[in-house]
């Protein structure tokens, strides 16, 4: 029998829109009906580029197609968010899911309200180095992360632990699997009134410490994260898409080697594989690998980082 091939919509089609828009649009299974976008010019130069309508209103798709993505500024997520999961259509909200935990909350409760299925764009999840290294990483000790990155001019509705730091936030939660039970945290404006530099160093239950490090206003490209175990160092590069595993190996009356190097990482786009798996989960009716309450524990981390800078920043 052959699948149904779903239509899906995107709203928002800017920087990262786009690129939602061309994958949808040629993704087996599925087939990309309309591009929204307030900005109508843009909403038509994609649209044109990718076969879909262009439209310049959320409302317009409602009803119409079977899947959303929406990649519009944070500060919309919420709003456009509820309009569609009220009415039983699955969602995909771009990271972070909202601007607050008060919103996160308010759109899992629309989900939970309609059962139609939430997913969050925490794209690292899908980064094909992560899964290469991921089954290597078992209870660190420390982990190590900077993520750097040149001025945007985008996303400046929100901070850099909500634009940058979130994608560690959710990869470290996803990994420790617990609550942060400490916190603290240093973040400094520089070219805008919110935090463009921002450093947590947070203490999990299990002792683990992760220490985290974004900017939004560096020279350079960084991605990378370390974690550092009782037997092992793995080391990965999302933006260089590499993984490093580093072993101690010991050998009776011999002093313990290190041994170890590059490991294979598989080829693709981690978006791609992302949409792969929120229109599988339509399809099937399972729950799409990072969900509502991913978005929202990780919006709740990032909350209280910030909040947490603030208060430094007052002192
Ligand atoms: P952008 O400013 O380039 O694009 C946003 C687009 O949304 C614009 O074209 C704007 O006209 C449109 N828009 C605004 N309000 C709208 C509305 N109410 N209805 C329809 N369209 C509307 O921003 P961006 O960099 O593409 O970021 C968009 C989202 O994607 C943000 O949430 C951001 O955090 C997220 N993002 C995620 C990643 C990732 O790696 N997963 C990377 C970049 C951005």
């Amino acid at each position: 029998m052959s699948e149904r091939i779903l239509r899906a919509a995107v709203i928002g089609v800017g920087h990262l829109g786009r690129h939602h828009a061309r994958i949808l649009s040629s993704m087996a299974g599925a087939t990309l009906d309309a591009v929204v976008d307030v900005n109508e010019a843009r909403a038509r130069e994609v649209a044109g580029g990718v076969g879909a309508r262009a439209l310049t209103s959320a409302r317009e798709v409602m009803g119409q197609v079977d899947l959303v993505s929406i990649a519009t500024p944070t500060e919309t997520h919420a709003e456009i968010a509820t309009l569609f999961l009220e009415q039983g259509t699955p969602v995909l909200v771009e990271k972070p899911l909202a601007r607050s935990v008060g919103e996160a909350d308010a759109i899992i409760a629309a989900a939970a309200r309609s059962g139609a299925a939430l997913a969050v764009g925490h794209t690292e999840r899908f980064n094909p180095a992560v899964v290469a290294a991921r089954s290597a990483v078992d209870n660190p000790r420390f982990i190590e992360v900077h993520r750097l990155g040149t001025f945007p001019e985008r996303s400046l509705d929100i901070d850099v632990v909500f634009d940058l730091m979130i994608h560690d936030l959710d990869l470290v939660l996803s990994i420790v699997q617990a609550e942060a039970e400490s916190i603290e945290a240093v973040g400094v404006p520089v070219l805008t009134d919110r935090f463009d530099i921002a450093n947590a160093r947070l203490r999990f239950a299990s002792g683990c410490v992760a220490n985290i490090t974004a900017s939004r206003i560096s020279r350079d490209r960084t991605r990378k994260i370390r974690f550092f175990q009782r037997d092992a160092y793995i080391s990965i590069d999302t933006g260089a898409k590499e993984a490093e595993v580093y072993r101690l190996v010991r050998s009776p009356g011999r002093r313990p080697a290190i041994e170890g190097g590059k490991i294979p990482v598989r080829d693709g786009e981690p978006l791609r594989h992302e949409l792969e798996d929120f229109v599988d989960a339509v399809r099937t009716g399972r729950a799409p690998l990072v969900g509502g309450e991913d978005g929202r524990r990780a919006v709740a981390l990032a909350a209280a980082i910030t909040e947490r800078m603030a208060a430094c920043t007052r002192i």
